[in-house]
């Protein structure tokens, strides 16, 4: 039987990173990667829920392999990631045409669930708690980088965000674990390994072990036949002076940090649940650039958070000014169900969400 799989990936680093560890099990289970779906007998999606637009263009997308299937009967349809875990069981119900479904912590079960659609089942993986830990590490093809979860889910809650509904609570893995790890990935070939979590800087809480993030660097950092570390992300309320000195001394941790602002204004930061001012935000970055001189630091910003008034934002621009990133990611703020700023007041309008994003980038530009 042919056993081509074809996979499409939308949304973030760590759905990359899922997406690597779905091929790998197929490649263990004799399937072949195909870059045409009209050739594949099993197609995946790999979806993000994060913002409204990338559902939507995930979900037209499973709409229209319904076609596919009327080609070819046989072909296996399977929807991972974020958007299955948000909507459960009735997904099967709007796209008939659809056989699995399956969240980012059930991948383990890959090969049990196309045996059940192969059945002519329905077959459905939401709940699965210990995804992470059974992460395989084997690459679907040669590379010199790749990304390597240590974590998943997240426990903070930002009032805008769907991610702990979607990737459940935080949980990271033993430090021994994703040591062997990246020594199986320095062994295939790789040179540069970008660490993942939602939260990085609080790795480690919940493990019988002590260690943190900082600790960790410092263990990856001695391993032999890897050049390069990068992470992310970093959350700036859980951000310490310790992780900064082992990024400064650490001999292959690239000098770079990625640290999601997402607002200039104390009122917006506190009703999006950040745990962080934007004073603490700027002594961070000040302590980080004297601490590592030439780091490069990012952002995210959001525009147009519920309730964000016309003060709320010049103070996000007065902030890119100040602060004059190297890197910003900018969003127009994305209605989430289940999130509880879905039921805030105040939804700023979509036109004016758009020029506010706009003055954004210009900001940003004007500062760099
Ligand atoms: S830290 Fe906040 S924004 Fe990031 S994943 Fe967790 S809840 Fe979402």
């Amino acid at each position: 039987m042919n056993k081509e799989f074809y996979i499409r990936t939308f949304g973030c680093q760590m759905n990359v990173a899922d997406s690597e560890r779905i091929k790998s099990l197929l490649l263990r289970d004799g399937y072949q990667e195909t870059a045409n779906p009209e050739e594949a007998n099993l197609i995946i999606l790999n979806t993000c829920a994060v913002r409204k637009h990338a559902e939507d263009r995930a979900l037209a997308r499973l709409n229209s392999l319904k076609h596919h299937k009327k080609k070819n009967p046989k072909l296996i349809i399977g929807l991972f990631g974020c958007i299955p875990t948000l909507y459960g069981e009735k997904l099967l119900e709007q796209f008939p045409h659809l056989d699995i479904l399956c969240g980012p912590n059930g991948i383990g079960r890959i090969e049990s669930l196309l045996d059940e659609a192969k059945e002519g089942k329905k077959a459905v993986a939401l709940k699965e708690e210990n995804g992470l830990l059974n992460a395989g590490c084997i690459l679907a093809e040669n590379k010199k980088k790749t990304f390597l979860p240590i974590m998943k889910g997240c426990d903070n809650y930002c009032s805008y965000c769907v991610v702990p509904y979607t990737r459940g609570r935080e949980r990271s893995k033993p430090s021994s674990q994703i040591m062997e790890e990246i020594k199986n990935l320095t062994k295939q070939g790789v040179k540069e390994i970008t660490l993942l979590g939602q939260n990085v800087n609080s790795y480690g809480k919940g493990l019988s072990e002590r260690i943190d993030f900082a600790g960790l660097l410092k263990l990856a950092d001695g391993i032999e036949g890897l050049e390069r570390i990068k992470f992310m992300t970093s959350h700036p309320k859980d951000i310490s002076q310790n992780l900064l000195e082992t990024i400064a001394s650490g001999k292959k941790v690239e000098k770079q940090l990625h640290l999601p602002v997402q607002s200039g204004s104390d009122l917006v930061l506190k009703r999006m649940n950040r745990g962080y001012a934007v004073a603490d935000y700027k002594r961070i970055v000040k302590n980080a650039r004297e601490l590592i001189p030439g780091i490069s630091i990012s952002t995210d910003i959001i525009v147009g958070f519920p309730g964000e008034k016309e003060k709320d934002f010049q103070e996000t621009l007065e902030l890119l000014a100040e602060i004059r990133f190297d890197f910003i990611y900018a969003f127009k703020y994305s209605d989430r169900p289940k999130t509880a700023a879905s039921s805030f007041e105040g939804q700023v309008q979509e036109k004016e969400k758009e020029r506010r994003l706009e003055e954004v980038f210009k900001a940003y530009k004007k500062a760099s």
